[in-house]
């Protein structure tokens, strides 16, 4: 098995709706526009296929 793939998971502050990588978050969990600090994960666009048998 190989994970090579870098993932960048992507959080959506829940006041203000903006989009934040997890890439801009090496500093915690927090919004960068208003500084909330509840962010929900979503999921990003690209799936992966997995097979399922
Ligand atoms: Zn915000």
């Amino acid at each position: 098995m190989s994970e090579g793939e870098e993932q960048i998971n992507v959080y959506e502050c829940v006041r203000c709706g903006a989009l934040v990588k997890s890439t801009e978050l090496e500093l915690g969990i927090r919004c960068p526009k208003c500084r909330y600090r509840v962010l929900r994960k979503i999921r990003p666009p690209i799936v992966k296929r997995v097979l399922a048998r």
